[in-house]
C-alpha cells in the first residue's frame, strides 16, 4: 500500500487494514462491502469480481472491488471455501448522526475454521479449528528440568465455534497424527519457529495427515502453559484447571488451548460466550486410528473420491438429528478401549433392539428435533434470527417426549431384566429446559420472519405496549381502508384504490381514464404510465399514525426479542448438555435400527486373545448386492493360529474378508452390533489395515515408499494385543525384493510381535510359512473351474492357493482375445519352467517345493540360488558369461521399471558384455 496523502476515509481504511494483515478486509460503505488494493486483486482473482479503481485524492489509482451487502453471504462462502480469511468491517454508528467519517470496526473475522453461517458448515460433521504444540514449547525452561515427559508430549486443542465444543488431547508423538486425522480440522495453529530453527519433526509428521487445512503460525509465547491457564480460568470463570481434570503434566494441551482461545477471541471480538467447558481426552480411552486404516476401511470417506457413498458411515447412519449424525461420525473414528464403557453402549443397543415398538416411538420423537447445538450457540453469540430462536424453542419443546420415549423403553426392558446401560445414564439428571422452551414458543409467533420488522415476531398477548401499538397500527390501517370506501363514494371512481410504498407512503391511485373526476383537495404525488397517485390530508394523518406505530413496534419487538435471545443464550451450558445427550440417544437408536434391519448381532467381548467370527459379512459390500448373494465367512484367530496367510485368485474376495474382519472388530469397540451370526472378540489396542499399492505423489512419496513407510509404522507400533490386516505387501517392487520383504514382515509379526494378523497375498510362496512357523495357517478363497472359466465362490476354506487366475480376470475385464491367448501360452511356459526348475533342484538334493506350478521352489532356496532364470536351460557351463547374462536379463522386472532405469540397466549390460 502506498503512503502519501489520502482522504480521511482511506486513512481510516489503512488503520483498520494494518490490524488485519492476513485477512481480506470487507470494508462497509453504505450498501456495499469494498475491498481495496491487494485484497481487491486477490478477491477478483479468487471469485471473479470485476476489478475497478478509484482515485484516492492523491496521484495513485486504488484497485477496488465491491460486493453488495445483500449478496455478501455467497461471496463469503466462496472465499472462505477457498481457504481465505475475511474480516468484516462494519459501520458502527448511524451515518446520519456521524460527525465526519463514520466510525468503523471489524466485528468478526471469518475463517475456514471459525464460522457460524449454515451455508459454510456441513451439518453432518464438526468444523474444528485446532492448535497443536509440543510440551517443550509450552513450558518455561525452569519447570521443564524435571519434566522431560511433559516436554516430549504433544497437546492438541480443538474448538468448533458453531457448537461451542472445546476438546483437549494429551497425546504421545506417535498418536498425534491419529488424533488430528480424526478431528480433520479446517484450520490449524502451530508455534512459529524463530528463523533458522527447524520445526519439530513430530509436529511435522502430525501435520502431514491432514489435507486441505489452513495452517497459521502463532507466536511462541501464546502457547505458554501458564498464560494459557490464566486464559482458560478467565474464560470459564473458575479458579483452577483442576476442575477440568488438568494438571501440570498436561502443559502441552493447556498451552495449545490457550493459543486457540486467544486466536478465537481475536476473530470474535464480541467474545465467546457459548464455548463449553473443555472435554479432556487422554491416551488409553480411545483407540488411535491411523490415516491408512481410516482410509482403507473406508469409515467415513470412500477411498476413491473421498465421498460418503460406499462408507461404513453411510450404511450405519440411521440417525435423525444433525447432532446424532455428527456424533456417529465421531464415534466411528474413535473406537473405545475400555471394555466397561463399550459394554454400556452395547447394553443400550440391546435394549433398543429388543424394544422395537419403543424405539420407533423414540425415533419419531427425535425426528422433529433440529440442530439444538448450533441453534443454541447462535443464540448465545447473539446471532440467532427470530426464526432460528423459534426453531430452538420448538426443538426443546420436543425433548420431554424424547425423555418419555426413553423412559418407556427402559421400563419395558427392565421387566425383562435388561439394564439400559448408556441409555439409562442419559436420563440421569435430565434437563430439557421445558421452562425456556415454553417461554420461547409462547413469546414468538409460530413462524417468525428472518428479520425483525418484516412481519410480526413477538406473539400477540405477550406485551401490553406492543399490543396497544399494534391496535393503533391496525386501527390506522382500517381507517385507511375506510378512506378508500369513502373516496370511491365521493368521486364515483369505483377503481380508486389505496396503496403504499416506501418512498411516498400511502396514496390514492386513480387511472388516467378517471383523471377528470379527481377532486380539488387531492394533492398529486407521483405519475405513472396509466395512472396518477394522490394524497389527502386525512390519508396523511392516518399514515402518520400507522408509520409511527410501526416504527415503535419494531423497536419494542427488538427489545423483547433480544432479551429473550439473551435469556436463551445464557442457558447455553444446559442446551449443550442436553444436545449431547440427544445425540447419544440418537446414535444408540441408530445402531439398534441398523442391527435389526441388517441382522447384526451383539459381539461377545472378552479380555483374552482369541477372535472368533461366525458367518461374518462386510457391512458395505453386502449392501451393494441382494442380501442372499453375499457369502458369509467364518474366521478364527487364536493363540496357536494367530497369523492367517490368505491366498486366492484375483476377485475371489480376499480384500473383502480382510476388511470385514477389521470393520467387525471396529464396530464392536465402537459399541455397535456387528454383521455376523456370532462374534467372540477380544479388545484390541490397535487396528492396522494396510491395503495394496497407493501412492502419495502430493506428499512426494512413491508407491513403494508409501507401502514401506506404512509397513514400518505397523511393525513399530503393533503390540501382541493389536489386530493387523495386510492386503499385499511388497507388490510395488521387484518380485524377489517383494517376496523377501513380505516373508520377513510375516515372520516378525509372528515371532516378534505375536499379534493377530491376516495377510492377503498373491505371493503363493508365503503359504510355506505355515510349515515353518507354528502359529501360521493357510486359507484361500474357493473358486471352481468350469471348462476354461472360473466361478468365484467367495468362500473361505483352509489351504493355500497356487494360482491367481489373473488371466481369467483379465478376460472378464475385456483384454483383447489375442492378448489373453498369448498370456496363456506364456503362463504355460513359465509354469513348465517352474516344474523343470523344481525337478532340477530336487535332483540337486534340495528340498522339494510345496507349490511348483509357478516358479514355486521353496522360497529360501530360491533366494539362495541368486541366479535363477525363467527361461534358462539346465545349468550346463557351456558359456558362463552368456548364462550369467541370461540370468540377469531374465530377472529384470520390466513391469516395474521406469524408462530411466531401463536405460541405465541396458547401458550396464552393454558394459558387462563388452568386458567379457
Ligand atoms: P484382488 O486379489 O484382485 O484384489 P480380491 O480377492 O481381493 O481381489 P475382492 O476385491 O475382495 O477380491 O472382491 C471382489 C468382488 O467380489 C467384490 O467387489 C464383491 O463384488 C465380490 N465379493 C467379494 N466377497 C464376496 C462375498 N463374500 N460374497 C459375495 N460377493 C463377494
Amino acid at each position: 500500500m502506498s503512503g502519501g496523502s489520502a482522504t480521511p476515509l482511506m486513512q481510516q481504511y489503512r488503520e483498520i487494514k494494518a490490524r488485519h494483515q492476513d485477512a481480506i478486509l470487507f470494508f462497509r460503505m453504505g450498501d456495499f462491502y469494498e475491498m481495496f488494493y491487494e485484497d481487491a486483486e486477490v478477491a477478483s482473482r479468487a471469485i471473479g469480481l470485476t476489478l475497478t479503481s478509484r482515485n484516492n485524492g492523491g496521484a495513485a489509482e486504488v484497485p477496488l472491488a465491491g460486493i453488495p451487502v445483500k449478496a455478501a453471504a455467497e461471496y463469503l462462502r466462496r472465499l472462505v471455501g477457498q481457504g481465505y480469511r475475511v474480516a468484516i468491517c462494519e459501520q458502527v454508528e448511524d451515518p446520519k448522526l456521524a460527525k465526519g467519517i463514520v466510525k468503523r470496526e471489524v466485528i468478526e473475522t471469518i475463517t475456514p475454521g471459525a464460522v457460524f453461517a449454515d451455508d459454510l458448515l456441513d451439518g453432518a460433521r464438526a468444523n474444528y479449528v485446532c492448535a497443536i504444540a509440543m510440551g517443550r514449547d509450552t513450558v518455561g525452561k525452569q519447570s521443564a528440568r524435571d519434566a522431560e515427559k511433559v516436554r516430549e508430549q504433544i497437546g492438541v486443542a480443538a474448538a468448533d465455534l458453531s457448537t461451542g465444543e472445546l476438546r483437549m488431547f494429551v497425546v504421545t508423538a506417535a498418536d498425534a497424527p491419529a488424533v488430528l486425522a480424526r478431528l480433520a480440522p479446517r484450520e490449524l495453529l502451530r508455534v512459529r519457529k524463530p528463523a533458522g530453527e527447524s520445526p519439530h519433526a513430530d509436529i511435522e509428521a502430525a501435520l502431514r495427515v491432514v489435507d486441505n487445512v489452513l495452517v497459521t503460525e502463532r507466536e511462541g509465547w501464546e502457547f505458554d502453559a501458564q498464560l494459557a491457564a490464566d486464559e482458560l480460568t478467565r474464560q470459564f470463570a473458575i479458579s483452577s484447571l483442576e476442575g477440568f481434570g488438568l494438571g501440570t503434566d498436561d502443559a502441552a494441551a493447556v498451552g495449545a488451548a490457550g493459543a486457540l482461545l486467544r486466536y478465537l477471541r481475536e476473530l470474535q471480538p464480541g467474545g465467546l460466550p457459548h464455548l463449553a467447558r473443555p472435554m479432556v481426552e487422554r491416551p488409553g480411552g480411545v483407540m488411535p486410528l491411523d490415516e491408512m486404516t481410516r482410509r482403507n476401511l473406508e469409515l467415513v470417506e470412500s477411498l476413491r473420491g473421498g465421498e460418503l457413498a460406499g462408507t461404513l458411515l453411510s450404511v450405519l447412519d440411521r440417525t435423525t438429528t444433525p447432532m446424532g449424525q455428527r456424533l456417529l461420525r465421531q464415534w466411528l473414528l474413535a473406537p473405545l478401549l475400555d471394555r466397561d464403557v463399550i459394554e454400556r453402549r452395547l447394553d443400550a443397543v440391546t435394549v433398543l433392539v429388543r424394544e422395537a415398538v419403543g424405539r420407533t416411538a423414540l425415533r419419531e420423537a427425535l425426528d422433529g428435533v433440529r440442530d439444538v447445538e448450533r441453534l443454541a450457540s447462535k443464540a448465545a453469540a447473539g446471532r440467532a434470527t427470530p426464526r432460528e430462536l423459534r426453531a430452538l424453542g420448538d426443538s426443546l419443546a420436543r425433548l420431554p417426549q424424547v425423555a418419555k420415549a426413553v423412559r418407556d423403553v427402559l421400563s419395558h426392558a427392565s421387566q425383562g431384566g435388561a439394564q439400559g446401560g448408556e441409555l439409562a445414564a442419559m436420563l440421569h439428571d435430565w434437563d430439557d429446559g421445558a421452562d425456556c422452551a415454553a417461554k420461547l414458543t409462547h413469546m414468538l409467533v409460530t413462524r417468525p420472519p428472518l428479520m425483525i420488522g418484516d412481519e410480526d415476531t413477538i406473539a400477540p398477548g405477550v406485551d401490553a405496549d406492543l399490543d396497544e401499538l399494534r391496535a393503533l397500527r391496525d386501527g390506522g390501517k382500517d381507517a385507511i381502508a375506510t378512506i378508500q370506501q369513502q373516496e370511491r363514494a365521493r368521486t364515483g371512481i369505483s377503481s380508486l384504490k389505496v396503496g403504499y410504498n416506501k418512498v411516498f407512503g400511502y396514496f390514492l391511485e386513480i387511472s388516467n381514464a378517471n383523471r377528470h373526476l379527481v377532486p380539488d383537495d387531492y394533492q398529486r404525488r407521483q405519475t405513472l404510465t396509466g395512472a396518477e397517485r394522490y394524497v389527502t390530508p386525512a390519508l396523511k394523518e392516518y399514515e402518520e399514525k400507522v408509520l409511527s406505530a410501526a416504527e415503535r413496534i419494531e423497536t419494542r419487538e427488538r427489545e423483547l426479542f433480544e432479551a429473550l435471545r439473551r435469556e436463551a443464550g445464557a442457558a447455553i451450558a444446559r442446551w449443550q448438555q442436553v444436545a449431547r445427550r440427544v445425540a447419544t440417544i440418537d446414535v444408540l437408536a441408530s445402531f439398534a435400527d441398523t442391527a435389526e434391519r441388517e441382522q447384526y448381532v451383539r459381539p461377545e467381548l472378552h479380555d483374552g486373545f482369541d477372535m472368533e467370527i461366525v458367518a461374518g459379512r462386510h457391512p458395505v459390500v453386502e449392501r451393494m448386492m441382494a442380501r442372499e448373494k453375499f457369502i458369509p465367512n467364518d474366521l478364527v484367530l487364536t493363540d496357536d493360529a494367530q497369523l492367517i496367510v490368505l491366498t486366492g485368485p484375483n476377485m475371489a474376495g480376499k480384500s473383502t474378508i480382510l476388511r470385514q474382519v477389521g470393520l467387525i472388530q471396529l464396530l464392536a469397540q465402537v459399541g455397535a452390533y456387528v454383521p455376523a451370526r456370532k462374534a467372540r472378540l477380544p479388545i484390541v489396542d490397535r487396528l492396522f489395515t494396510r491395503v495394496g499399492a497407493s501412492d502419495n505423489l502430493v506428499r512426494g512419496q512413491s508407491t513403494f515408499m508409501v507401502e514401506m513407510s506404512e509397513t514400518s509404522a505397523i511393525l513399530h507400533t503393533a503390540t501382541r494385543r493389536s489386530l493387523v490386516l495386510l492386503d499385499e505387501i511388497g507388490r510395488g517392487t521387484s518380485t524377489y525384493d517383494g517376496v523377501s520383504i513380505a516373508w520377513s514382515v510375516s515372520e516378525h509379526l509372528h515371532d516378534g510381535i505375536g499379534c493377530k494378523t491376516v495377510f492377503a497375498t498373491h505371493y503363493h510362496e508365503l503359504t510355506q510359512l505355515a510349515s515353518e512357523l507354528t502359529g501360521v495357517r493357510n486359507f484361500t478363497v474357493a473358486v471352481r473351474e468350469v471348462g476354461d472359466q472360473v466361478l468365484f465362490l467367495h468362500r473361505l476354506i483352509p489351504g493355500g492357493a497356487d494360482r491367481s487366475y489373473g488371466i481369467e480376470v483379465g478376460r472378464l475385464a475385456g483384454l483383447p482375445a489375442p492378448v489373453i491367448a498369448r498370456a496363456k501360452e506364456v503362463l504355460a511356459l513359465l509354469e513348465g519352467e517352474g516344474e523343470q526348475m523344481a525337478a532340477r533342484l530336487t535332483a540337486d538334493g534340495m528340498q522339494a517345493p510345496v507349490s511348483t506350478r509357478r516358479r514355486g521352489p521353496r522360497l529360501k532356496h530360491q533366494l539362495d540360488t541368486d541366479q535363477l532364470g525363467f527361461f534358462g536351460e539346465p545349468a550346463a557351463p557351456v558359456d558362463e558369461a552368456a548364462t550369467r547374462l541370461k540370468a540377469v536379463v531374465s530377472a529384470l522386472d520390466t513391469d516395474s521399471m521406469t524408462p530411466l532405469e531401463a536405460l541405465t540397466t541396458l547401458a550396464a549390460l552393454k558394459k558387462g558384455a563388452a568386458a567379457t
